[in-house]
């Protein structure tokens, strides 16, 4: 969910050709696995099993820790000043939303986020979601981070392909009451 919310058409990719990693992301993987392991042992509601179904997409997953009326998710890189990196919002508002839960809080290494779970607007991405993993193909999220995707070749070789039938998703869920800044983010 978190690569879809970056860019749809790099979850097309890796879900229907097959993820392909670079050295950056094996590294950030590693990092997350040690991060998991130190927080299982400090939390004892820590990773709890997420599985069901919402919008007709079938989630499984962990929810990094789950209090009485919110998920937590603990997230060991910055998040941006205004609100959450889209991808971690969604992600952690669908384990809500599976949990019962009405609050999302996301920590960063620069601060906590927390927002309200928006089951609308989770049902209209997770809408998308399925389309794209059914094997449509969206159309490209150009950032600054393409020159490093694994794809671009192929990405550029399809062409834009936007008819205007997939909304652009934003870089950031923006915390209330925060003024928005600039859309074009490095990736999370
Ligand atoms: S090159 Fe850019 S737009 Fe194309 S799939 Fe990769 S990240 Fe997305």
């Amino acid at each position: 969910m978190r690569t879809f919310a970056f860019c749809p058409r790099l979850y097309f990719f890796e879900r229907h050709l097959g993820k392909e990693t670079t050295l950056y992301q094996r590294i950030r993987m590693f990092l997350g696995r040690i991060w998991h392991a130190l927080l299982e042992a400090l939390e004892e509601e820590a990773e709890v099993e997420v599985r069901g179904e919402l919008a007709g997409t079938e989630v499984v997953g962990k929810a990094d820790v789950v209090k009485e009326d919110a998920v937590v998710e603990i997230k060991s890189g910055d998040g941006p000043s205004d609100g959450a990196w889209y991808g971690d919002y969604l992600q952690a508002s669908i384990y809500a939303a599976l949990l019962g839960r009405k609050k999302v809080i996301i920590k960063y290494r620069n601060g906590e986020r927390t927002f309200e779970v928006d089951l609308e607007e989770l049902e209209r991405v997770l809408e998308l979601f399925k389309l794209v993993a059914e094997g449509y193909l969206p159309p490209p999220k150009r950032s600054k981070w393409c020159s490093k995707c694994p794809y671009k070749d192929l990405c550029d070789a399809l062409g834009d392909g936007w008819d205007g039938w997939f909304p652009r998703l934003p870089y950031v869920k923006r915390a209330k009451g925060v003024p928005a800044r600039g859309s074009s983010r490095a990736r999370p």
